[in-house]
Protein backbone atom coordinates (compact mmCIF):
# COMPACT_ATOMS: atom_id res chain seq x y z
CA UNK A 1 0.00 0.00 0.00
CA UNK A 2 2.87 2.73 1.29
CA UNK A 3 4.56 1.91 -1.86
CA UNK A 4 1.81 2.63 -4.48
CA UNK A 5 0.71 5.62 -2.80
CA UNK A 6 5.08 6.86 -3.46
CA UNK A 7 4.76 5.04 -6.93
CA UNK A 8 1.74 7.58 -7.33
CA UNK A 9 2.87 10.69 -5.35
CA UNK A 10 6.53 10.32 -8.17
CA UNK A 11 4.10 9.87 -11.03
CA UNK A 12 2.34 12.98 -9.96
CA UNK A 13 5.64 15.35 -9.54
CA UNK A 14 6.41 13.88 -12.61
CA UNK A 15 3.37 14.98 -14.45
CA UNK A 16 3.94 18.56 -12.78
CA UNK A 17 7.44 19.20 -13.83
CA UNK A 18 6.13 18.59 -17.36
CA UNK A 19 3.70 20.67 -17.34
CA UNK A 20 6.19 23.77 -15.43
CA UNK A 21 8.51 22.64 -18.50
CA UNK A 22 5.94 23.72 -20.72
CA UNK A 23 4.15 26.52 -19.03
CA UNK A 24 8.06 27.92 -18.70
CA UNK A 25 8.62 27.23 -22.75
CA UNK A 26 5.61 29.11 -23.59
CA UNK A 27 5.12 32.29 -21.10
CA UNK A 28 8.72 32.97 -21.03
CA UNK A 29 8.60 32.51 -16.81
CA UNK A 30 11.50 32.75 -15.18
CA UNK A 31 13.33 29.88 -13.15
CA UNK A 32 11.67 31.04 -9.42
CA UNK A 33 8.32 31.30 -10.89
CA UNK A 34 8.57 28.30 -12.52
CA UNK A 35 9.48 26.39 -9.18
CA UNK A 36 6.60 27.38 -7.67
CA UNK A 37 4.34 26.61 -10.18
CA UNK A 38 5.97 23.00 -9.97
CA UNK A 39 5.55 22.69 -6.43
CA UNK A 40 2.00 23.98 -6.08
CA UNK A 41 0.87 21.72 -9.08
CA UNK A 42 2.53 18.35 -7.06
CA UNK A 43 0.86 18.93 -4.13
CA UNK A 44 -2.54 19.61 -6.36
CA UNK A 45 -1.65 16.24 -7.90
CA UNK A 46 -0.64 14.38 -5.37
CA UNK A 47 -3.71 14.99 -3.21
CA UNK A 48 -5.96 14.37 -6.36
CA UNK A 49 -3.95 10.94 -6.74
CA UNK A 50 -4.81 9.60 -3.44
CA UNK A 51 -8.29 8.10 -2.70
CA UNK A 52 -10.11 9.43 -0.09
CA UNK A 53 -9.66 5.93 1.72
CA UNK A 54 -6.20 6.52 1.60
CA UNK A 55 -6.27 10.26 3.22
CA UNK A 56 -8.63 8.24 6.02
CA UNK A 57 -6.53 6.17 6.53
CA UNK A 58 -3.29 8.09 6.85
CA UNK A 59 -3.53 9.37 10.35
CA UNK A 60 -3.46 5.87 11.74
CA UNK A 61 -0.23 5.49 10.63
CA UNK A 62 0.78 7.10 13.89
CA UNK A 63 -2.05 5.79 15.85
CA UNK A 64 -0.11 2.34 15.20
CA UNK A 65 2.93 3.28 17.15
CA UNK A 66 3.66 1.38 20.09
CA UNK A 67 2.08 2.85 23.47
CA UNK A 68 5.01 3.54 25.93
CA UNK A 69 3.09 1.23 29.03
CA UNK A 70 5.25 -0.38 31.26
CA UNK A 71 3.79 -4.11 32.07
CA UNK A 72 2.98 -3.99 35.11
CA UNK A 73 0.42 -1.05 34.47
CA UNK A 74 -0.90 -3.01 32.04
CA UNK A 75 -1.34 -6.04 34.41
CA UNK A 76 -2.74 -3.93 37.46
CA UNK A 77 -5.42 -2.77 34.69
CA UNK A 78 -6.83 -6.52 34.71
CA UNK A 79 -9.81 -7.38 36.85
CA UNK A 80 -8.67 -10.99 37.45
CA UNK A 81 -5.54 -12.10 39.04
CA UNK A 82 -2.63 -12.60 36.66
CA UNK A 83 1.08 -12.86 37.71
CA UNK A 84 4.49 -12.71 35.49
CA UNK A 85 6.16 -15.80 36.15
CA UNK A 86 10.53 -16.05 35.29
CA UNK A 87 12.58 -18.51 35.66
CA UNK A 88 9.56 -20.29 38.05
CA UNK A 89 9.38 -17.16 40.29
CA UNK A 90 6.92 -14.34 40.36
CA UNK A 91 8.29 -11.51 39.38
CA UNK A 92 5.21 -9.43 38.76
CA UNK A 93 1.46 -9.87 40.53
CA UNK A 94 -1.69 -7.39 39.70
CA UNK A 95 -3.93 -6.41 42.67
CA UNK A 96 -6.36 -8.81 41.74
CA UNK A 97 -3.59 -11.59 42.05
CA UNK A 98 -1.83 -10.14 45.40
CA UNK A 99 -5.77 -10.07 47.03
CA UNK A 100 -6.46 -13.41 46.06
CA UNK A 101 -2.86 -14.96 47.26
CA UNK A 102 -1.48 -12.43 49.41
CA UNK A 103 0.63 -9.11 49.43
CA UNK A 104 4.08 -11.71 49.81
CA UNK A 105 3.96 -13.60 46.43
CA UNK A 106 6.14 -11.05 43.93
CA UNK A 107 9.50 -12.75 44.40
CA UNK A 108 8.22 -16.57 45.95
CA UNK A 109 8.91 -19.33 44.12
CA UNK A 110 5.32 -19.71 41.77
CA UNK A 111 4.46 -22.77 42.88
CA UNK A 112 4.29 -21.87 46.77
CA UNK A 113 2.56 -18.86 45.42
CA UNK A 114 -0.22 -20.20 44.15
CA UNK A 115 -0.41 -23.09 46.69
CA UNK A 116 -2.21 -25.65 45.14
CA UNK A 117 -0.97 -29.22 44.02
CA UNK A 118 -2.39 -29.55 40.54
CA UNK A 119 -1.04 -25.69 39.58
CA UNK A 120 1.96 -26.98 41.06
CA UNK A 121 2.21 -30.01 39.00
CA UNK A 122 0.80 -27.94 36.02
CA UNK A 123 3.60 -25.15 36.60
CA UNK A 124 6.49 -28.18 36.55
CA UNK A 125 5.22 -29.97 33.49
CA UNK A 126 4.96 -26.31 31.72
CA UNK A 127 1.61 -27.93 30.13
CA UNK A 128 -0.32 -25.74 27.39
CA UNK A 129 -3.39 -26.78 29.01
CA UNK A 130 -5.83 -25.12 31.55
CA UNK A 131 -6.17 -26.31 34.89
CA UNK A 132 -9.25 -26.17 37.12
CA UNK A 133 -8.26 -25.62 40.92
CA UNK A 134 -10.53 -25.75 43.44
CA UNK A 135 -10.13 -24.37 47.50
CA UNK A 136 -8.00 -21.01 46.61
CA UNK A 137 -9.36 -17.83 48.12
CA UNK A 138 -12.40 -19.20 49.42
CA UNK A 139 -13.65 -22.88 49.84
CA UNK A 140 -16.42 -22.70 47.28
CA UNK A 141 -14.62 -20.58 44.79
CA UNK A 142 -13.46 -22.36 41.45
CA UNK A 143 -10.73 -21.05 39.08
CA UNK A 144 -9.04 -22.06 35.76
CA UNK A 145 -5.72 -21.47 35.53
CA UNK A 146 -4.36 -20.63 32.11
CA UNK A 147 -0.85 -20.03 31.42
CA UNK A 148 0.83 -18.48 28.32
CA UNK A 149 4.86 -18.49 27.24
CA UNK A 150 6.29 -15.27 26.83
CA UNK A 151 9.71 -16.73 26.14
CA UNK A 152 12.14 -19.13 26.64
CA UNK A 153 11.65 -18.77 30.69
CA UNK A 154 8.82 -16.40 31.55
CA UNK A 155 5.17 -17.17 31.47
CA UNK A 156 2.18 -15.51 32.15
CA UNK A 157 -0.42 -17.10 34.38
CA UNK A 158 -4.13 -15.87 34.59
CA UNK A 159 -6.86 -17.11 36.80
CA UNK A 160 -10.11 -17.31 35.42
CA UNK A 161 -12.99 -17.20 38.26
CA UNK A 162 -15.36 -20.17 37.36
CA UNK A 163 -17.40 -19.75 40.66
CA UNK A 164 -20.71 -18.40 38.87
CA UNK A 165 -20.20 -20.89 35.81
CA UNK A 166 -19.96 -23.65 38.00
CA UNK A 167 -22.83 -22.55 39.96
CA UNK A 168 -25.13 -22.30 36.84
CA UNK A 169 -23.84 -25.42 35.85
CA UNK A 170 -24.58 -27.37 38.90
CA UNK A 171 -28.34 -25.79 39.31
CA UNK A 172 -29.26 -26.81 35.34
CA UNK A 173 -28.26 -30.62 36.54
CA UNK A 174 -29.98 -30.57 39.69
CA UNK A 175 -33.12 -28.77 38.01
CA UNK A 176 -32.94 -31.78 35.45
CA UNK A 177 -32.49 -34.30 37.81
CA UNK A 178 -35.23 -32.90 40.08
CA UNK A 179 -37.93 -32.32 37.22
CA UNK A 180 -36.99 -36.02 36.16
CA UNK A 181 -37.68 -37.67 39.11
CA UNK A 182 -41.09 -35.21 39.61
CA UNK A 183 -41.93 -36.42 36.12
CA UNK A 184 -41.63 -40.09 36.98
CA UNK A 185 -43.20 -40.15 40.10
CA UNK A 186 -46.14 -39.75 38.80
CA UNK A 187 -45.65 -41.70 35.83
CA UNK A 188 -44.27 -44.50 37.58
CA UNK A 189 -47.68 -45.01 39.82
CA UNK A 190 -49.40 -44.91 36.39
CA UNK A 191 -47.88 -47.77 35.25
CA UNK A 192 -48.42 -49.82 37.81
CA UNK A 193 -52.10 -49.11 38.47
CA UNK A 194 -52.39 -49.73 34.66
CA UNK A 195 -50.81 -53.20 35.33
CA UNK A 196 -52.82 -54.11 37.74
CA UNK A 197 -55.76 -53.19 36.02
CA UNK A 198 -54.89 -55.13 33.08
CA UNK A 199 -55.18 -58.41 35.37
CA UNK A 200 -57.31 -59.38 37.78
CA UNK A 201 -58.22 -55.90 39.33
CA UNK A 202 -59.77 -54.90 35.66
CA UNK A 203 -62.99 -57.18 36.59
CA UNK A 204 -63.45 -55.92 40.09
CA UNK A 205 -66.08 -52.55 38.89
CA UNK A 206 -65.11 -51.22 42.38
CA UNK A 207 -61.77 -51.64 42.15
CA UNK A 208 -61.24 -50.40 39.22
CA UNK A 209 -62.90 -47.46 39.13
CA UNK A 210 -61.00 -46.46 42.46
CA UNK A 211 -57.65 -47.65 40.42
CA UNK A 212 -58.59 -45.29 37.12
CA UNK A 213 -59.28 -42.21 39.44
CA UNK A 214 -55.54 -42.67 40.79
CA UNK A 215 -54.60 -43.02 37.03
CA UNK A 216 -56.43 -39.95 36.28
CA UNK A 217 -55.12 -38.19 39.28
CA UNK A 218 -51.65 -38.98 39.07
CA UNK A 219 -51.84 -38.35 34.97
CA UNK A 220 -53.51 -34.19 35.90
CA UNK A 221 -49.87 -34.13 37.90
CA UNK A 222 -48.09 -34.57 35.27
CA UNK A 223 -50.13 -32.27 33.00
CA UNK A 224 -49.67 -29.52 35.86
CA UNK A 225 -45.89 -30.28 36.36
CA UNK A 226 -45.59 -30.09 32.25
CA UNK A 227 -47.28 -26.88 32.26
CA UNK A 228 -45.39 -25.08 35.18
CA UNK A 229 -41.96 -26.34 33.59
CA UNK A 230 -43.07 -25.05 29.78
CA UNK A 231 -44.28 -21.52 31.38
CA UNK A 232 -41.12 -21.51 33.54
CA UNK A 233 -38.91 -21.96 30.40
CA UNK A 234 -41.34 -19.01 28.09
CA UNK A 235 -40.91 -16.21 31.07
CA UNK A 236 -37.25 -17.54 31.23
CA UNK A 237 -36.97 -17.22 27.78
CA UNK A 238 -38.38 -13.52 27.98
CA UNK A 239 -36.36 -12.52 30.81
CA UNK A 240 -34.56 -9.85 29.00
CA UNK A 241 -37.80 -8.46 27.45
CA UNK A 242 -39.73 -6.55 29.43
CA UNK A 243 -43.58 -6.36 28.30
CA UNK A 244 -44.51 -2.79 26.96
CA UNK A 245 -48.49 -3.60 27.10
CA UNK A 246 -50.44 -1.64 29.64
CA UNK A 247 -52.79 -4.30 31.96
CA UNK A 248 -55.12 -3.03 34.25
CA UNK A 249 -54.54 -5.32 37.08
CA UNK A 250 -58.08 -4.91 38.94
CA UNK A 251 -59.52 -6.44 35.90
CA UNK A 252 -57.10 -9.63 36.27
CA UNK A 253 -57.24 -10.03 39.53
CA UNK A 254 -61.19 -10.44 39.24
CA UNK A 255 -61.01 -12.29 36.65
CA UNK A 256 -58.64 -14.82 38.54
CA UNK A 257 -60.43 -14.62 41.78
CA UNK A 258 -63.76 -15.59 39.75
CA UNK A 259 -62.22 -18.94 38.26
CA UNK A 260 -60.78 -19.70 41.98
CA UNK A 261 -64.11 -18.93 43.31
CA UNK A 262 -65.91 -21.49 41.24
CA UNK A 263 -63.17 -24.39 40.79
CA UNK A 264 -62.33 -24.44 44.99
CA UNK A 265 -65.38 -25.77 46.37
CA UNK A 266 -66.27 -24.40 49.66
CA UNK A 267 -62.63 -22.55 50.01
CA UNK A 268 -63.47 -20.15 47.47
CA UNK A 269 -65.99 -18.05 49.20
CA UNK A 270 -63.17 -17.42 51.02
CA UNK A 271 -61.43 -14.83 48.96
CA UNK A 272 -62.01 -11.58 49.63
CA UNK A 273 -60.79 -9.11 47.35
CA UNK A 274 -60.24 -5.37 47.46
CA UNK A 275 -58.69 -3.08 44.87
CA UNK A 276 -58.37 0.60 45.44
CA UNK A 277 -60.44 2.95 43.16
CA UNK A 278 -58.70 4.12 40.17
CA UNK A 279 -55.76 1.80 40.47
CA UNK A 280 -53.20 2.75 37.62
CA UNK A 281 -52.28 0.58 34.92
CA UNK A 282 -48.94 -1.46 34.95
CA UNK A 283 -46.87 -2.52 31.63
CA UNK A 284 -46.85 -6.02 31.65
CA UNK A 285 -47.79 -9.67 30.51
CA UNK A 286 -51.32 -10.35 31.24
CA UNK A 287 -51.12 -14.18 31.09
CA UNK A 288 -48.00 -13.86 33.30
CA UNK A 289 -49.81 -11.71 35.46
CA UNK A 290 -52.81 -13.87 35.68
CA UNK A 291 -50.43 -17.10 36.50
CA UNK A 292 -48.71 -14.95 39.09
CA UNK A 293 -52.24 -13.91 40.48
CA UNK A 294 -53.38 -17.23 40.35
CA UNK A 295 -50.21 -19.25 42.19
CA UNK A 296 -49.73 -16.44 45.25
CA UNK A 297 -53.91 -16.66 45.76
CA UNK A 298 -53.87 -20.20 44.99
CA UNK A 299 -50.88 -21.14 47.67
CA UNK A 300 -53.13 -19.16 50.28
CA UNK A 301 -55.96 -21.07 49.79
CA UNK A 302 -54.21 -24.32 49.82
CA UNK A 303 -52.03 -23.69 52.92
CA UNK A 304 -54.41 -21.15 55.19
CA UNK A 305 -57.11 -22.49 57.57
CA UNK A 306 -60.16 -23.69 55.32
CA UNK A 307 -62.89 -21.21 56.64
CA UNK A 308 -60.38 -18.42 57.27
CA UNK A 309 -59.87 -15.57 54.62
CA UNK A 310 -57.87 -15.16 51.55
CA UNK A 311 -57.39 -11.43 51.32
CA UNK A 312 -56.13 -10.14 48.40
CA UNK A 313 -55.82 -6.51 48.21
CA UNK A 314 -54.50 -4.04 45.29
CA UNK A 315 -53.15 -0.49 45.71
CA UNK A 316 -50.55 1.93 44.75
CA UNK A 317 -47.41 2.73 47.27
CA UNK A 318 -45.73 6.06 45.55
CA UNK A 319 -45.15 5.28 41.73
CA UNK A 320 -46.02 1.47 41.94
CA UNK A 321 -48.82 -0.94 42.61
CA UNK A 322 -48.65 -3.02 45.60
CA UNK A 323 -50.43 -6.91 45.07
CA UNK A 324 -50.84 -8.45 49.21
CA UNK A 325 -51.92 -11.46 49.29
CA UNK A 326 -52.77 -12.77 52.97
CA UNK A 327 -53.66 -15.83 54.58
CA UNK A 328 -54.22 -17.19 58.08
CA UNK A 329 -52.52 -20.67 58.54
CA UNK A 330 -49.79 -22.64 59.63
CA UNK A 331 -47.17 -20.10 58.37
CA UNK A 332 -43.33 -20.87 57.17
CA UNK A 333 -40.79 -20.67 59.47
CA UNK A 334 -37.90 -18.31 58.89
CA UNK A 335 -35.45 -20.40 57.72
CA UNK A 336 -37.52 -21.72 54.79
CA UNK A 337 -38.26 -17.90 53.48
CA UNK A 338 -34.87 -17.55 51.88
CA UNK A 339 -35.24 -20.71 49.52
CA UNK A 340 -39.23 -20.35 48.33
CA UNK A 341 -38.68 -19.49 45.18
CA UNK A 342 -35.71 -21.92 44.24
CA UNK A 343 -37.58 -24.34 41.70
CA UNK A 344 -38.83 -27.82 43.56
CA UNK A 345 -38.25 -26.32 46.92
CA UNK A 346 -41.17 -27.23 49.33
CA UNK A 347 -41.14 -26.90 52.87
CA UNK A 348 -43.43 -29.93 53.32
CA UNK A 349 -43.19 -32.49 50.13
CA UNK A 350 -45.76 -34.64 51.28
CA UNK A 351 -48.39 -31.89 52.07
CA UNK A 352 -47.88 -29.86 48.86
CA UNK A 353 -47.89 -33.26 46.77
CA UNK A 354 -51.53 -34.02 48.35
CA UNK A 355 -52.67 -30.95 47.56
CA UNK A 356 -51.37 -30.66 44.22
CA UNK A 357 -48.10 -28.74 44.14
CA UNK A 358 -45.52 -28.62 41.78
CA UNK A 359 -43.09 -27.18 43.70
CA UNK A 360 -42.42 -24.43 41.24
CA UNK A 361 -45.58 -21.86 41.65
CA UNK A 362 -43.16 -19.63 43.42
CA UNK A 363 -40.13 -20.02 41.19
CA UNK A 364 -42.75 -19.10 38.63
CA UNK A 365 -43.75 -15.89 40.50
CA UNK A 366 -40.18 -14.53 41.21
CA UNK A 367 -39.77 -15.00 37.25
CA UNK A 368 -42.41 -12.98 36.48
CA UNK A 369 -41.90 -10.06 39.26
CA UNK A 370 -38.52 -10.38 37.80
CA UNK A 371 -39.27 -9.92 34.20
CA UNK A 372 -41.69 -6.63 35.13
CA UNK A 373 -38.59 -5.28 36.95
CA UNK A 374 -40.73 -5.43 40.80
CA UNK A 375 -40.11 -7.24 44.07
CA UNK A 376 -41.21 -10.23 45.77
CA UNK A 377 -41.43 -10.06 49.80
CA UNK A 378 -42.66 -13.25 51.66
CA UNK A 379 -43.47 -12.34 55.25
CA UNK A 380 -44.71 -15.27 57.53
CA UNK A 381 -45.04 -16.17 61.33
CA UNK A 382 -45.33 -19.78 62.12
CA UNK A 383 -48.95 -20.65 63.76
CA UNK A 384 -50.20 -17.34 61.93
CA UNK A 385 -50.02 -16.91 58.54
CA UNK A 386 -48.50 -15.64 55.50
CA UNK A 387 -48.46 -12.65 53.88
CA UNK A 388 -46.89 -12.42 49.90
CA UNK A 389 -46.39 -8.92 48.82
CA UNK A 390 -45.40 -7.91 45.02
CA UNK A 391 -44.46 -4.43 44.67
CA UNK A 392 -44.69 -3.48 40.39
CA UNK A 393 -44.03 -0.74 38.68
CA UNK A 394 -46.95 2.00 37.76
CA UNK A 395 -47.10 2.33 34.03
CA UNK A 396 -45.83 5.95 33.24
CA UNK A 397 -49.34 8.40 32.50
CA UNK A 398 -49.47 9.52 29.27
CA UNK A 399 -48.99 13.69 29.63
P1 LIG B 1 -46.20 -25.78 45.70
O1 LIG B 1 -46.64 -26.21 44.37
O2 LIG B 1 -45.58 -26.87 46.49
O3 LIG B 1 -47.24 -25.04 46.46
P2 LIG B 1 -44.75 -23.27 45.56
O4 LIG B 1 -43.51 -22.98 44.79
O5 LIG B 1 -45.96 -22.51 45.23
O6 LIG B 1 -44.96 -24.84 45.40
O7 LIG B 1 -44.44 -23.06 47.09
C1 LIG B 1 -43.27 -23.64 47.64
C2 LIG B 1 -43.53 -24.07 49.07
O8 LIG B 1 -43.72 -22.89 49.86
C3 LIG B 1 -44.78 -24.87 49.26
O9 LIG B 1 -44.55 -26.24 49.04
C4 LIG B 1 -45.12 -24.57 50.70
O10 LIG B 1 -44.38 -25.41 51.54
C5 LIG B 1 -44.64 -23.15 50.90
N1 LIG B 1 -45.71 -22.14 50.80
C6 LIG B 1 -46.03 -21.41 49.73
N2 LIG B 1 -47.03 -20.55 49.99
C7 LIG B 1 -47.38 -20.77 51.27
C8 LIG B 1 -48.36 -20.21 52.15
N3 LIG B 1 -49.19 -19.25 51.73
N4 LIG B 1 -48.40 -20.69 53.41
C9 LIG B 1 -47.56 -21.63 53.84
N5 LIG B 1 -46.62 -22.22 53.05
C10 LIG B 1 -46.53 -21.79 51.80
Amino acid sequence: MIDEISLRTWLALAVAAATAAVVYALSGYDGQTALATLAGLAALVAIVATTPEERAAAPAATATERPDVPVDAVLEAIGEPVLLMSGGRVMLANAAARTLLGAHIVGEDARVAIRHPAAAEHLAEGSPHPVDLVGIGTLDQRWQMRTAPLGPDTRLVHLVDQTGQHAADRMRVDFVANASHELRTPLSSIIGYVETLADEAGDEPGLRKRFLAVVFDEARRMERLVEDLMSLSRIEAEKFRPPRTEVDLAAVARETCNTLTTSHGNRGADIVLSVEPSLPAVLGDETQLSQLLHNLIGNAMKYGRHGTPVEVTLATRDTSVCITVADQGDGIAPEHLPRLTERFYRVDAGRSRSLGGTGLGLAIVKHVVDRHRGRLDIASTPGVGTKVTVTLPAAPVAS
